[in-house]
């Protein structure tokens, strides 16, 4: 199995020390940044497999270099976030992070959840073996093995988890979900998340599936009760 890539961007010089330490003991190759445009210039030009992205950062804060990445990668980045920005666990999925780890955290954890992060991209790698199987629905020509989204024939950049969740409902349509349920069924054990990260991910779906988010006519919502796909 080929070594994989790990970016670490994090100020504290203490904490990415043994971060990276532990992660190289697991025989990751590791890469360091210590602040937001160092982290951005490495995470575009190393192609690492996946980045360990602090929130509070100098020169360039943890979102904007995560929006920044999000504009042409779709590598999973797991951000830290302290223990009292709640808000800013909300704001980070929005921008596009997979899934974030709050500080302190234990390096069990942290490397289970690397390594399930990383599962995740390997799965989609063999999928590009897997024979097609599209399927469509109005505009939209969704492939249900190769993970792969069309609009009018040109092809959208869905994060994994926004696949995932555009699969399970497009495969069930006209079937309302709670936002529970979807958190368990499309995210799984291994996400310790919050309901709003459902709503966060439909919001970021439909901007780039409908052709007016705020008018949608592919991931509908059902008022007081969750959401569902229909046909336009
Ligand atoms: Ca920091």
């Amino acid at each position: 199995m080929e070594t994989k890539k790990v970016l670490i961007i994090e100020d504290e010089k203490s904490i990415s020390d043994i971060i990276k330490f532990n992660l190289a003991k697991e025989g990751f190759q590791v890469e360091t940044a210590y602040d937001g445009q160092e982290g951005l210039t490495k995470a575009l030009s190393m192609n690492p497999d996946l980045i360990l992205l602090d929130v509070m950062l100098p020169i360039m804060d943890g979102f904007l270099v995560c929006k920044k990445i999000r504009e042409t990668s779709t590598v999973p980045i797991l951000m830290l976030t302290a223990k009292e920005e709640e808000v800013d666990k909300v704001l980070g999925l929005e921008l596009g992070a997979d899934d974030y780890i709050t500080k302190p955290f234990g390096m069990r954890e942290l490397i289970a959840r690397i390594k399930a992060n990383m599962r995740r991209m390997d799965f989609v790698s063999d999928l590009q073996d897997a024979p097609a199987n599209v399927q469509e629905f109005g505009n939209l020509a969704i492939d249900l093995n190769r993970y792969e989204v069309r609009k009018n024939e040109v092809p959208l950049e869905l994060t994994l988890r926004e696949f995932e969740l555009l699969k399970y409902l497009a495969e069930r349509e006209n079937k309302v979900f709670s936002r529970e349920q979807l958190l368990e069924e499309v995210w799984g054990y291994e996400y310790y998340g919050d309901i709003r990260t459902v709503d966060v991910t439909v919001r970021r779906l439909r901007e780039k599936l409908e052709d007016d988010s705020s008018d949608p006519k592919y991931i509908m919502t059902k008022r007081g009760i969750g959401y569902y796909f229909r046909r336009p």
